[in-house]
């Protein structure tokens, strides 16, 4: 096995040549206007790629192409059989590519390069794979009638699909829409955010090199307003599959309504409490506790950022997520093979995450440690992990989705308390409970109102299980099967015999 030493991947970095052109109808394509924007690197705060800057003469063109490839049906109605051996061969390219592919997670996301390499990439591939294994094994429904008829209930797939994404992991929120949206015979045309788009490219491209028929998938690079909001308004655009913050998600299904009717699926923020009673294993409590909270550092739309803690086991339970952050989950360069977590996003990012964290220290929060700025040096965008204890829940830190590495701890007495203080928030996207009696875990996980809900774990899932969420975090599921469904309709054909 290789080791990837931090020069491993800077001579590496200095071997790539970036593309940050749209990529529509099977070719790169500069923006119709003819401008760009630097993406800077969170990692150093330097300059790096030079991205299209896509508006809505781009996306007219991207969407033409994805209708004329649906239309044309050369991918829609091709073999089964042979649907599935190219999204394989994508999956496989993805593999192959698969540290390339990293560096440019990396270069634009600031997370580990050796978590893109183990994470998003390997999920990424495997999720793609996940919906190709699936084409040839979708049967079609024959509806009860009388004799002399007979209805068939065709599942068809919709057309043109809009997928928006957000920065936070764009190659397995891009397997998530696009594996079950192409596998269904659709065509896309993908929007990344502005901050994460050379890996979207790369997939695209990759994807015709599998054989994917050109205009099934488009990517436009672009900013939300120029190029995100156009495709959501956009008449020929039958559906927008969305991920991202609450606030755009309401944007977005003004747009749709604004339009076409077209239809929305929505995966929005969170704020996700990990409920633990006195009678828990307290060394897996607090391990899950800091990787649900700082893994991604926080930048997880499922974090665990709300720690709802019995009173009697509060410090004893502070005191271990303090050792084992401090033990397993280092903060450094991304291309520190020893770094578990690294940079924010982006500069004003950090800013607002400092803000917050300001603001639980004025309301009366008190930091247990962490959650300082750190490696400013490297001109860089890093925050320590960090715990605030003695908060309520009516707290900045414990209402707002943070997006950084910052815990509110708060402190309940009764299990009905603890189920109030879970609920109480306008999110419903995940949740986990730790006790060591089985009776109460199922009645709390029945009673949180979460997409998803874990028992003694965090963040433990594979592609069989739905997610999304409830309330104010969307609707909708990515992943599993049934993720399919939102990219079809069903059809009935009648046929009368004589
Ligand atoms: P964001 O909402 O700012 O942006 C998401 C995407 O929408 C980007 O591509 C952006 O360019 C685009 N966009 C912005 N304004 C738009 C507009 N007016 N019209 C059309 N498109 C527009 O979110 P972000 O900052 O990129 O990501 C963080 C958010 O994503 C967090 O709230 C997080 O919880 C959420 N998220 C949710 C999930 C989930 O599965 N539920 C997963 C990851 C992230």
């Amino acid at each position: 096995t290789k080791t990837y030493t931090r020069d491993y991947w800077e001579d590496a970095l200095s071997a790539i040549k970036l593309e940050g052109r749209h990529f529509i109808d099977g070719e790169y394509r500069t923006a119709a206007s003819a401008q760009t924007f630097t993406h800077i690197r969170p990692m150093d705060g330097q300059p790096g790629a030079e991205l299209a800057r896509g508006g809505a003469e781009d996306i007219d063109l991207a969407v033409a192409s994805a209708r004329d490839a649906f239309e044309a049906g050369i991918w829609r109605n091709k073999e089964p059989l042979e649907k599935k051996k190219v999204m394989l061969r994508w999956a496989e390219l993805i593999r192959v590519h698969a540290e390339e592919l990293a560096m440019l997670e990396t270069l634009d996301v600031g997370k580990p390069v050796l978590a893109s390499l183990n994470v998003d990439v390997r999920l990424c591939a495997d999720g793609i794979q996940f919906y190709a294994e699936m084409i040839d094994k979708m049967y079609d429904e024959i509806a009860p009638t009388g004799p002399n008829a007979r209805a068939l209930v065709r599942k068809v797939p919709l057309g043109v699909i809009g997928v928006i994404t957000p920065w936070n992991y764009p190659m397995i929120i891009d397997a998530w829409k696009l594996g079950p949206a192409i596998a269904a015979g659709n065509s896309v045309v993908l929007k990344p955010a502005e901050q994460s788009s050379l890996s979207a490219i790369r997939l695209a491209a990759l994807a015709v090199e599998a054989g994917l028929s050109a205009g099934v998938l488009n990517v436009v690079v672009g900013y939300g307003e120029e190029a995100g909001k156009p495709l959501a308004l956009h008449m020929d655009v039958d559906m927008i599959a969305f991920t991202g913050s609450t606030e755009v998600g309401k944007l977005i299904m003004g747009y749709a309504a604004q339009s076409n009717v077209k239809r929305v699926a929505l995966e929005l923020g969170g704020k996700s409490p990990l409920v633990v009673f006195e009678d828990a294993d307290l060394d897996a409590a607090a391990s899950a506790a800091a990787w649900g909270c700082f893994y991604n550092s926080g930048e997880t739309c499922h974090a665990s950022t709300r720690l709802l803690v019995q009173r009697s086991v509060q410090d004893k339970l502070i005191e271990k997520i303090e050792a084992v952050t401090k033990s397993d989950i280092a903060l450094a360069h991304p291309f520190e093979p020893s770094a578990q977590i690294s940079a924010l996003i982006e500069e004003a990012h950090m800013h607002k995450v400092l803000g917050l964290i300001a603001a639980g220290e004025k309301e009366g929060g008190r930091r247990a440690f962490g959650a300082q700025q750190v490696l400013a040096e490297t001109g860089g965008y890093y925050i320590s992990p960090g715990v605030f204890v003695d908060m309520t829940n009516d707290m900045s830190l414990a209402r707002q989705e943070i997006f950084g590495p910052v815990l509110a701890v708060i402190p309940f007495e009764t299990e009905e308390e603890a189920l109030k203080l879970a609920n109480d928030t306008i999110y419903g996207l995940a949740g986990a409970v730790f006790t060591r009696d089985m009776d109460r875990a199922h009645r709390f996980s029945e009673a949180l109102h979460a997409g998803t809900v874990w028992i003694n774990t965090y963040d433990m899932s594979n592609f069989a299980t739905p997610f999304g969420g409830f309330k104010q975090s969307g609707f909708g599921r990515d992943r599993s099967v049934h993720a399919i469904d939102k990219y079809c309709d069903y059809k009935t054909i009648w046929q009368q015999f004589g």
